[in-house]
């Protein structure tokens, strides 16, 4: 006998959502930090109590969030950014979706403190129901800006929740992986980010400075000495129009700014974890590029791997940024013909580099 085909409670289904948004600390800490960003910060620090699993904290000093719009933050599907599916062509902002808090809402205890200028240094206090309702609201001391908590992450799902607390060490140094990139992407924001364990002393994770230059950000995040071993990458290729195209004023040229490891053997420090890629400075996973990139390098270094900071500077028409909830996953439209130009270009990247080195280094 089949069973009567009946719809789940709203309830149930914003839980099962939400956990497709919010997967992990990282996908936590990257809605705060966008926005952020998206709220024009220029100082964005990142607090974990006990890497996150206490608590997860994300203060900036953006626009702040007016009055008006309180009772609309965690609802789902509610955004400032994009108001139809036509406007996603053009969007410039990192959210647009209206999910990141209404989940985050629905899988922990979230509080938020927000002041426009206006109002600062007085600002307001907001805590929120599991459903995305303002609970309460208070007056605070604040300055302009929002500051965002998570408690509890995910002890509404008690499964998710253990597989949290086994990993959290793990699941720590990918959150710091995913900052670092944006701290090193974005020039001008300053960035501090650390950790208070259960127990001992508070400890810095890294800090930017506000930097004009991602170089002098890289410096900032991941060493003064990392710089050395690294070559600028400029690149530019254009893509043959195809079918596809339907737009006349698409522009079909791929520029990829950023910085690689020289292929010079024992220059380089082994550096598989320091690989960043970004699709028009927005941090995502491009699992075929970051192949071509190591294939090549590989080629002219068998024995090390890169520091690889590719940011692929393109069109908004030739890539969808709407395949997953977490925007991380981009479908480029012509890959095969990408990964072919790059390839060729990398390659007289590094054989001119090489030509141009003394002899002594090569
Ligand atoms: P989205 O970013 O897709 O719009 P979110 O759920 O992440 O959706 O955020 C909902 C809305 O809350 C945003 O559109 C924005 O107006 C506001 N908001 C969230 N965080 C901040 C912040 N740090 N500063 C200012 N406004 C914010
Ligand atoms: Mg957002």
């Amino acid at each position: 006998m089949s069973a009567l085909i009946k719809p789940i409670d709203g309830r149930s289904v914003h839980h099962l959502q939400s956990g497709q948004v919010i997967v992990d600390f990282s996908s936590a800490a990257k809605e705060l930090i966008e926005n952020s960003l998206d709220a024009g910060a220029t100082s964005i620090e990142v607090r974990f109590r006990n890497y996150g699993l206490d608590s997860l904290e994300v203060i900036d000093n953006g626009s702040g969030i007016s009055p008006e719009n309180y009772d609309s933050i965690a609802l789902k599907h509610f955004t400032s950014k994009l108001t139809s599916y036509s406007d996603l062509d053009n969007v410039t902002t990192f959210g647009f979706r209206g999910e990141a808090l209404s989940s985050l809402c629905a899988l922990s205890e979230f509080t938020v403190v927000t002041a426009t200028e206006n109002e600062a240094p007085k600002g307001t206090k907001l805590e929120f129901e599991n459903s995305g309702k303002v609970k309460s609201k208070s007056m605070v001391a604040a300055q302009k800006g929002t500051s965002v908590t998570v408690s509890g992450l995910f002890k509404k799902l008690p499964v998710r929740r253990r597989e949290l607390e086994r990993n959290v060490k793990r699941d720590y140094s990918k959150v710091l992986n995913l900052l670092q990139a944006y701290a090193s992407v974005c020039v001008g924001v300053k960035f501090s980010v650390w950790n208070q364990p259960a127990k001992g002393k508070r400890t810095p994770a890294f800090a930017t400075k506000g930097n004009p230059t991602t170089r002098e950000n890289i410096s900032n995040v991941f060493g003064a000495k990392t710089l050395v071993a690294l070559v600028p990458l400029d690149l530019e290729f254009t893509l043959t129009p195809t079918k596809k195209t339907n737009s006349a004023t698409e522009s079909r040229t791929v520029k990829i700014f950023g910085h690689i490891s020289r292929p010079v053997v024992g220059e380089g420090r082994n550096a598989p974890d320091r690989q960043m890629f970004f699709v028009n400075s927005r941090p995502c996973i491009l699992p075929q590029i970051s192949k071509a990139f190591n294939e090549v390098y590989k080629s002219f270094n068998v024995t090390q791997s890169p520091f690889i900071f590719a940011d692929l500077i393109m069109d908004t028409n030739a890539y969808d940024i709407n395949v997953s909830p977490d925007k991380r996953t981009i479908l480029l439209h012509d890959q095969t013909e990408l990964l072919e130009n790059l390839k060729t270009v990398l390659n007289e990247l590094f054989e001119n580099h090489e030509q141009t080195l003394p002899a002594n280094q090569l």
